[in-house]
């Protein structure tokens, strides 16, 4: 499969091309040059790991075969807390939990990450490469890159927070990892610094040559490829290939809401996907207008979703307009000057065949929580209370099919929202019960390019001399 990119002026690559580059240099994303056809009869029978090595087989071919591909994906699924790695559980007639929060950090980003750190690792030791991978958090993600690069032998992982403004479990989940390729930098700062120190990281071009400065963000084709295979999962465990499914997916990128839509473009049944989105609502917004436009970012329950840009929508778009480069790079310029773009009626009226979408404030979202509780004993996080409301409302004027409400946290991730709407505090898993005695690592950095970039050097230069 070779990889194309959304605004047309990037040469095509080759799969370990396109996720080592994340980002096209035309700004565009990556997409695979066609889409593979699923054959869900073989799929069937396969356990969680092995069909998403299924999955991923014909966007890695020929450069990652079959039984790596198995190997790393087997590797990838051991260290999850539950054995059907993402399992389904009833919540009412009709509608579905699909639980993506058994992983090590609790949250779905686990599925994609901890396939891209071993795929990153398999790439580069062919090479004999090593790359540093440089991020920025708010608290989700971080722990998520954290635990899906530790211990790989071609990968540097520097993680920059804003110091004592993220939750205490999220902290720790980043800074008592004891692994030695792994530095957790505390800015004086806010989150918005730390994401400009990272582009500044990234501009700086001697820097970023020098160290190999790499990404493991969204838009990595990677991570949309690893999360079609849930949604492949959950359509056969509910015999649903025939009769087509709903997904609700809350979200805020469109990152986990397009691999849904790719599994649609692979064969999957999907009869509608219904977007839940918190108080920062661009997407709502936009399929009840057809008008995207930015605003400010207000700080929510589910702050996993506190963005304004919406980077994963350009490969929907790309999409939408036939594949057409141009109609992308007219409408991103737009969006880029002046912060909004719409796209024609005829356009709108198939987005509308597709999605639905539905927004909650954080009153709604806590209302959901305890109402949840109440009738069926289960403990939502904030983002999976988003999911399930959207999954409600496509119930309510559904056709008869399953709903499955994709649940992105664990509730202990986001225990104090929990607490607040039900009364009862979530528990860690068993495998994190620690996570309050462990030793924590961690430099703090004030908020100044030059200061984190010798830090980094430095630390880069000790681990040279030890490794
Ligand atoms: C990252 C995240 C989301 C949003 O994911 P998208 O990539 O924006 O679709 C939702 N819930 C949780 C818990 C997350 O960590």
């Amino acid at each position: 499969m070779r990889y194309i990119s959304t605004r047309g002026g990037a040469q095509a690559l080759a799969f370990d091309d396109a996720v080592l580059a994340g980002l096209a240099p035309d700004g565009g994303l990556y997409l695979p040059a066609t889409w593979p056809v699923l054959d869900l009869a073989t799929l069937t029978s396969l356990d969680y790991a092995h069909l998403t090595a299924a999955v991923l087989a014909p966007f890695a071919q020929p450069v990652i075969d079959a039984a790596t591909l198995e190997a790393i994906c087997t590797d990838a699924y051991r260290g999850f807390g539950h054995p059907d790695i993402a399992p389904l559980r009833p919540l009412k007639p009709g509608l579905w939990l699909l639980e993506l929060f058994h992983g090590p950090t609790l949250a779905f980003k686990d599925f994609a990450l901890q396939v891209l750190g071993r795929l990153f690792d398999h790439v580069l030791a062919r090479s004999g490469q090593r790359i540093t991978i440089i991020g920025a958090t708010s608290g989700d993600t971080g722990s998520a890159a954290i635990e899906a690069c530790r211990d790989r032998d071609a990968i540097e992982i520097f993680i920059l927070h804003p110091k004592g403004r993220v939750s205490e479990v999220q902290r720790r989940q980043m800074t008592t990892v004891a692994s030695a390729n792994v530095h957790n930098i505390a800015i004086e700062g806010t989150f918005d610094d730390c994401q400009a120190l990272v582009k500044a990281m990234f501009n700086d071009q001697a820097f970023r040559d020098r160290h190999a400065l790499s990404a493991v963000n969204s838009i990595n084709w990677a991570r949309i490829a690893a999360q079609i295979a849930y949604y492949v999962w959950a359509t056969v465990r509910l015999g649903a290939a025939a009769d087509g499914v709903v997904f609700a997916v809350p979200t805020g990128n469109f990152g986990n809401v397009f691999a849904a839509w790719a599994g649609g473009a692979m064969g999957l049944p999907i009869r509608r996907l219904v977007i839940g989105s918190n108080r920062n609502d661009i997407l709502t917004r936009f399929f009840a207008t057809g008008e995207m436009k930015t605003g400010s970012v207000f700080p929510t329950l589910s702050p996993s979703m506190d963005i304004q840009v919406s980077s994963n929508f350009e490969r929907y778009l790309f999409e939408l307009y036939d594949r057409d480069p141009q109609a992308v790079r007219a409408m991103m310029t737009e969006f880029a000057t002046a912060g909004c773009f719409h796209v024609d009626a005829a356009h709108f009226e198939r987005c509308r065949q597709t999605f639905a979408a539905l927004s909650l404030d954080d009153a709604a979202t806590t209302e959901t929580i305890a109402r949840v509780y109440r009738e069926s004993g289960v403990l939502l996080d904030p983002h999976s209370a988003i999911g399930v409301a959207a999954a409600e409302a496509a119930c309510a004027d559904g056709d008869g099919v399953p709903v499955v409400a994709v649940a992105t946290a664990h509730p202990a991730k986001f225990a104090e929202a929990v607490r607040t709407a039900t009364g009862v505090t979530p528990e860690l898993p068993a495998r994190l019960a620690d996570l309050f005695a462990r030793e924590e690592r961690c430099a703090t950095l004030p908020a100044e390019l030059a200061a984190v970039e010798r830090h980094i050097a430095a630390t880069l230069a000790g681990r040279g001399a030890a490794a």
